[in-house]
């Protein structure tokens, strides 16, 4: 079987780069080697920067109006092609093919936003700040722009990142994530049919030497990156220091409260689709159940049940409800977190190691497979309760009452999604006023914001001040500009020594 070569993407050209270097990049339900990524070097980065800093110039002098119009044309394209590049992602993913379907579609959300541009750049402006004088403000784009991107969405944050940069007047480098890269170039191509002048958007395969060589390149002024906390700890600390603008968004252990008074049927349904739905492999996935009052008697085994009943399958067959996980040593992560709850004294209601991956589909016995998995009495001091396993595992917590579920949620490090079914109002008012977590929902497991409301975590989930998407995504990606303006029939004669005030 012929293994494709996955390049980078430079100058409106497909590029191997100099580096020499490359990384595997494997089909996760087959455990077959699909394509090799090259990885690039320094100099390699480089070439993009000294790409898109040349493209910058006319790129940001075109109207908006024009630039917004070859979004359009890149919109019609994407939607032309949404189910290759779908099919594209699970093979790399390995996630149902369903699910990339809406990846995809949440992508799209945000150039439709994007294709508002002259709308969303408008500026404001005031007529006779004094005498004779005008003043307005407006927004510019920064130069060249970076993205920094996780493997577990590949075409739907790249997304979050570059549309809007681009239509805002800025050129864009990607750097998503080598496990997964084939969704990057897909992209890049279709933006180009769009009629992007070349150089726009470049992206450089690669790891941590390529994201170094971007945080520490004069001429990135800005970053987004989306991945875990602790590198997007260094993003932000490293970034800053260079005098950049970041916004780096982590992980996450997002919690799911269910009360007494909830629609229980709903709630169980919600809890299996948001906790091992692409495998756990999602930021927003629900990863703890917190289970108020006597619920945990009556859903437990309702989860149970249900968790065990999970279609696990080659993500391309359509009937399947989770694929595999995504390397090997994800695999061997998760499986390790599974042992440390049961050794923490945990109850293990659901062992997803027991999985028998024979059902999986015809040529997928080598693939990275693994049952759902379900503890019950989880406490907060065990490991599995504290850390991102970001895998098919599902914890539950029993609390007394919805105060003890709010301190417990406000207690955790991270703060990123989360979730309450009630039918109260007043529960769900004071749950969605009080709690320290970025994005909520009510009854509504996966509270991902619109494209044009911004996405963003707060605690150690997110470094940075201004979300992603949205109007904080055009703030980002742009300065303001304050002009003040009067013609000389208004300017009295002679040096003035005070400090100019209205007049
Ligand atoms: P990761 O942090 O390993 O990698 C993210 C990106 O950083 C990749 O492009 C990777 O190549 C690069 N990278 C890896 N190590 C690096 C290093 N030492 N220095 C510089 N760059 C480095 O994350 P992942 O495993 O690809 O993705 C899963 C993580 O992303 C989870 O923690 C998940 O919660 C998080 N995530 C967060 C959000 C969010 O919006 N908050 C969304 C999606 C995923």
């Amino acid at each position: 079987m012929t293994t494709a070569s996955i390049q980078h993407y430079i100058n409106g050209q497909m590029s191997p780069g100099e580096s020499g270097q490359h990384q595997a990049v494997t089909n996760p339900a087959t455990g077959r080697v699909t394509g090799r990524v090259a990885l690039a070097s320094p100099a390699d980065v480089a070439t993009a920067v000294v790409a898109a800093k040349a493209a910058f110039p006319a790129w940001a002098d075109t109207p908006p109006i024009r630039r917004a119009r070859v979004l359009f044309r890149f919109l019609e394209l994407l939607n032309a092609h949404k189910d290759e590049l779908a099919e594209a992602i699970t093979r790399e993913h390995g996630k149902v093919f369903t699910d990339a379907q809406g990846e995809v579609a949440r992508g799209i959300d945000i150039v439709e936003f994007a294709c508002g541009i002259p709308q969303l750049l408008k500026g404001d402006y005031t007529e006779q700040v004094s005498t004779g004088i005008d003043n307005w403000t407006t927004r510019q784009p920064l130069g060249v722009v970076a993205g920094i991107t996780p493997f577990n969405f590949p075409a739907m944050v790249p997304m979050w990142m570059f549309p809007l940069a681009i239509a805002a007047g800025n050129s864009f480098v990607l750097k998503p994530s080598p496990l997964d890269p084939s969704a990057s170039l897909l992209m890049a191509d279709l933006f180009k049919q769009a009629g992007l002048p070349d150089g726009v958007f470049n992206v450089v395969q690669g790891d941590k030497d390529s994201v170094e060589a971007l945080l520490d390149h004069p001429d990135v002024k800005a970053l987004s990156f989306v991945g875990s906390t602790p590198i997007a700890n260094l993003i932000y600390e490293r970034g800053a220091r260079n005098g950049k603008r970041i916004q780096a968004l982590g992980g996450a252990k997002n919690h799911m409260v269910v009360m007494p008074d909830a629609n229980l049927d709903k709630a169980v349904d919600a809890l299996i689709g948001a906790a091992y739905g692409s495998a756990g492999e999602r930021c927003m996935a629900i990863s703890v159940a917190v289970l108020v009052g006597d619920v945990a008697d009556t859903i437990v085994p309702r989860l149970a049940e249900r968790a065990k009943a999970l279609k696990i399958k080659n993500g391309l067959e359509l009937d399947a409800e989770m694929g595999p996980i995504v390397t090997a040593q994800a695999h061997q992560r998760i499986t390790g977190y599974i042992d440390k709850g049961v050794a923490e004294g945990a109850e293990l209601v659901v062992d997803g190691r027991d999985f028998d991956p024979s059902v999986t589909g015809d040529g997928c016995a080598d693939g990275f497979w693994m049952g759902g998995t379900l503890f019950d009495h989880v406490t907060p001091e065990m490991t599995i309760y504290k850390e991102e396993i970001f895998g098919p595992v599902l914890v539950c917590v029993r609390v007394p009452d919805v105060a003890t579920a709010i301190q417990l949620i406000d207690d955790h490090e991270f703060g990123n999604g989360v979730s309450c079914f009630t039918e109260s109002g007043s529960v769900a008012r004071e749950f969605g006023r009080r709690i320290q977590v970025g994005m909520v929902g009510i009854n509504v497991p996966i509270p991902v914001p619109m494209a044009w409301h911004g996405f963003g975590g707060w605690k150690r989930s997110m470094f940075g001040d201004t979300h992603a998407y949205g109007e904080e995504g055009v703030r980002f990606y742009t300065k303001q500009k304050s002009i003040m303006q009067r013609w000389s029939s208004s300017i009295e004669h002679g040096a003035e020594f005070a400090m100019p005030t209205s007049k």
